[in-house]
């Protein structure tokens, strides 16, 4: 392995150009050399159409970073693993459970660190709001995850196709917070699912959750938000009312704003993928794709209006 981590990436869109550039730029010991993508180029770095390419040509590439869309993970993920690399996944880890542990095992056959990000873990309230929840009784909890999907997702048609999630892709990162921040695991009781008939993937879902000891959490997920947008989770407890809001970013006590760390969802990410390499170890958390999945599986389905972007 390189001193310096040399990275390649595979889909160059949104995330990749606002998150990951800037985020592996300012972390030491790491070097993005080349980018694999369709139809986008990076600047200043080889650039490739397909990941197959790309480790054709650069064979000391030490790690692949995925920011396609769920549907394709998988394949890019296999061969970056076959190839020998280490491999950051983006949220979520993949289309399917089943996928997911498919590379766990192949990470570990390959002696690679398989890691599978889910950035809204590392916003800058949540460590605060895990703490705080440590050893309090919790009485309930609620997600309220709401925006508008044409101002954050225009034009990506695949968020609606089959492995897409809907609404759940953004509806995930709720999920990830709530099973980070609660010291229970949580279970899915029932969901309605909103689906456009023109969609494979909901628009909007209400999902009744509870944890082992059947404390109750309600969450509401809509893509059809206008005006103020709602990326909250609030949980009543013996010490009090927590709210963490603005997709885990600000915390409020009994009401009270709490000063918290700095937001730098990505370079944390970077840090903890870097030292995972280092150490030889894999982390990969299945739980908030494991309640999407319970949704889609116990869930009902309603058709609604149809979706034009
Ligand atoms: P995006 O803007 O649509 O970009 C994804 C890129 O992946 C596309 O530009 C495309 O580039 C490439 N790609 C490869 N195979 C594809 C396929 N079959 N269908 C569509 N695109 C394909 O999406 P994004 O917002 O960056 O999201 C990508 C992943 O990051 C998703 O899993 C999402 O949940 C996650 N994420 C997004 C955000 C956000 O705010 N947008 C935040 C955190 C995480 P080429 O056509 O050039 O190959």
């Amino acid at each position: 392995m390189n001193a310096v981590l040399q990275l390649g990436l595979v889909g160059f869109g949104k995330i990749a150009r606002d998150q990951h550039l800037p985020a592996i730029e300012g972390t030491v010991g790491l070097e993005l050399v080349a980018v694999a993508s369709r139809h986008s180029h990076a600047e200043g770095v080889s650039s490739y159409p397909d990941i197959g390419s790309m480790l054709d040509a650069e064979p000391g590439i030490d790690a692949v970073i995925l920011c396609m869309p769920p549907q394709p993970r998988f394949d890019a993920a296999h061969a970056a693993l076959i190839a020998g690399k280490h491999v950051f996944l983006e949220k979520p880890p993949g289309a399917t459970l089943s996928e997911v542990q498919a590379l766990i095992a192949l990470a570990e056959r390959q002696g690679v660190s398989l890691f599978a990000s889910w950035h809204s873990r590392e916003a800058a309230a949540v460590a605060q709001a895990k703490a705080w929840l440590l050893g309090a009784e919790i009485h309930s909890a609620s997600i309220a995850w709401k925006e508008d999907v044409r101002v954050w997702h225009p034009g990506q048609t695949w968020i609606w196709e089959p492995g897409g999630f809907g609404v759940f892709d953004p509806g995930i990162n709720a999920l990830s917070i709530l099973t980070e921040v609660l010291p229970e695991p949580v279970r899915v009781l029932s969901a309605e699912l909103d689906v456009p008939v023109n969609c494979a993937a909901p628009i909007a879902a209400r999902l009744t959750l509870a944890t082992g000891a059947n404390t109750p959490i309600a969450a509401e997920f809509d893509f059809r938000q206008t005006g103020p947008q709602s990326w909250d989770i609030s949980v009543e407890t013996d010490k009090g009312s927590l709210v963490l809001a603005n997709g885990g970013n600000t915390l409020a006590i009994d009401g009270a704003a709490q000063s918290v760390d700095v937001e730098a969802e990505y370079p944390r990410l970077y840090s903890r993928f870097a030292d995972l390499v280092r150490r030889g170890e894999s982390h990969v958390d299945l739980a908030p794709l494991q309640l999407v999945a319970d949704a889609f599986l116990c869930g009902r389905a309603r058709p609604t209006e149809a979706f034009y972007d």
